[in-house]
């Protein structure tokens, strides 16, 4: 059942925003639309949808897999500080005509909802507060939330269903639930046991090298196809290969995983035709990869939210945005990080990091503010490449430098030191939140604006003022 509820966020007077995720592009937004916000005496309240309570440091999770503890980050208290709303659930639709988000709740929200429209009921009739109850949390399980400016930033997840098989015998880095089930899994796992890691990109690397370091009793192998470290310089490519084999970590080169079951990973040589480089000499059995845990890194898949709702979608379903990181058709929609399409210099969509998701979401939230101050647009979105960085381990790593198309140069840091700065890179994503979260402002917006604000039209221009119930 759904129900329109009066939300922190529907405060009369004041502009809605709504933020759809709340990882590291949808935190930062929220905090700073907030932030500037206030500071510019520009009134707004900020909602932030998020299935879970807890701030998830996904470029930490193959160190939780490999048995480190995560920071305990609670949502409600990074976002509190700013006034921000948490709405625990997760954003089913986004109905972009009527400019309204349909939110599940999380079932602790909904008990929580629930227990307070109850307690309403039971002042005016106790005796049918049981029934009031139930029937306030049923209605309560749906909330809609109205908005004049969305940041649409729900991030990607595994792409485990590439290889069939996947989603039900393999796991993943990519999300907590799944790092935790494996963290498990390794545990448990017996002296020699055998761990087949799939894909040979940044992600795929750093969770075989994590794995292979905490769990040295372990055998673990790597199965990609092209080259593991593809997209690295030859530098890069070669101290990856020395890490790796220093690790104990077998490696399999131009190899297509076809297939996951319970007793590992089935592969095909990458090119029949091609003679190989002999890795195919290295399977236990022709084409299998016997392994008791698998784990796939075979790249991440946007949210589905933008195409089920039916916002125009590129690159597999993230949602397609312009030069001012705005959906064409509905300009009073902004998308930030792994979820949304923004281009770089070539017309070629960004690739998913963290590395540009921060900065997406700081444009986006700069601009909505200045949109619903009625600034005229900024500059479009523009991003340069510096470096990428892998951890292998906890004593080794790689800074890569690259041109700011993102391709190789041969300039590399490694070892030590190049552990260390991967480290200080986690660390800073982070201390953005914080800074976003602590920056000095000025408290209390005036009940009206300064100046006169606009909502935004699907033609970009000037619509219905802010708070006006729809
Ligand atoms: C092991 C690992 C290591 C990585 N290392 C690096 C690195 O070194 N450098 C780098 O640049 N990148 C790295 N990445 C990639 C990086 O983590 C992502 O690009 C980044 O998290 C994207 O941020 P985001 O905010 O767009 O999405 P996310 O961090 O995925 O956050 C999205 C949030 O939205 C929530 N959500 C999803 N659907 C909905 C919905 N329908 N309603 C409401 N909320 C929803 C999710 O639960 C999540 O909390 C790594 C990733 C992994 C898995």
């Amino acid at each position: 059942m759904v129900e329109r509820k009066q939300s922190g966020a529907d405060v009369p007077g004041r502009a809605r925003v709504v933020v759809v995720g709340g990882g590291y592009a949808g935190v930062v937004a929220a905090l700073r639309i907030a932030g500037k916000a206030a500071r510019r005496r520009v009134p707004v309240s900020v909602a932030l949808v998020n299935p879970s309570p807890l701030f998830v440091e996904r470029i930490r999770l193959h160190e939780l897999a490999a048995g480190r503890a995560p920071r305990r980050i609670e949502l409600a208290r990074l976002l509190g500080a700013r006034g921000v709303e948490l709405v625990v659930g997760r954003a089913r639709r986004i109905d972009a005509a009527a400019r309204e988000v349909e939110v599940e709740l999380a079932d602790e929200e909904a008990a929580a909802t629930g227990a307070a429209a109850a307690a309403g009921a039971n002042g005016a009739a106790a005796a049918g507060a049981n029934g009031a109850a139930a029937t306030a949390h049923a209605a309560a399980r749906t909330r809609r939330l109205g908005y004049d400016a969305l940041v649409y930033a729900p991030g990607s997840a595994a792409a485990q269903e590439i290889v069939p098989g996947g989603g039900e015998h393999a796991l993943s880095v990519s999300d907590a639930a799944s790092a935790r089930a494996l963290r498990e899994r390794l545990r448990a796992a017996r002296p020699g046991a055998r761990v087949a890691v799939g894909g040979g990109g940044l992600t795929a690397i750093e969770a075989a090298a994590e794995i292979a370091e905490a769990f040295p009793a372990l055998r673990v192998a790597l199965a990609t196809r092209g080259r593991v470290g593809e997209g690295l310089s030859e530098r890069g490519r070669a101290y990856v290969a020395r890490a790796l084999r220093e690790l104990g970590v077998t490696t399999l080169e131009r190899v297509r995983a076809t297939r996951v079951d319970a007793h590992g990973l089935h592969l095909a040589p990458e090119d029949a035709s091609a003679p190989g480089d002999g890795a195919a000499d290295r399977l236990a059995a022709p084409g299998r990869l016997d392994a008791d845990i698998v784990v796939l890194a075979t790249g991440f898949r946007p949210a589905a939210l933008a195409g089920g709702s039916g916002l125009a979608t590129v690159a597999g379903g993230r949602l397609a945005v312009d030069r001012w990181l705005r959906a064409p058709a509905h300009p009073e929609i902004w998308g930030a990080g792994d979820a949304a399409a923004a281009l770089d210099g070539d017309g070629a969509p960004l690739r998913m990091g963290c590395a540009t998701a921060l900065p997406q979401a700081a444009y986006a939230a700069d601009s909505v503010v200045a949109a619903l101050a009625g600034d005229a647009p900024p500059p479009p979105f523009r991003f340069a490449f510096a470096v990428q960085c892998m951890s292998l381990g906890r004593r080794r790593g790689l800074i890569q430098r690259v041109d700011p198309s993102d391709r190789p140069i041969e300039r590399v840091l490694t070892g030590r030191a190049g552990a260390w700065v991967k480290e200080l890179v986690c660390r800073y994503t982070i201390a953005v939140l914080r800074f976003e979260q602590l920056r000095p402002h000025r408290r209390g917006a005036p009940a009206q604006a300064p100046r006169p604000q606009r909502a935004l039209g699907a033609d970009g221009g000037e619509r219905l003022p802010h708070g006006a119930a729809t």
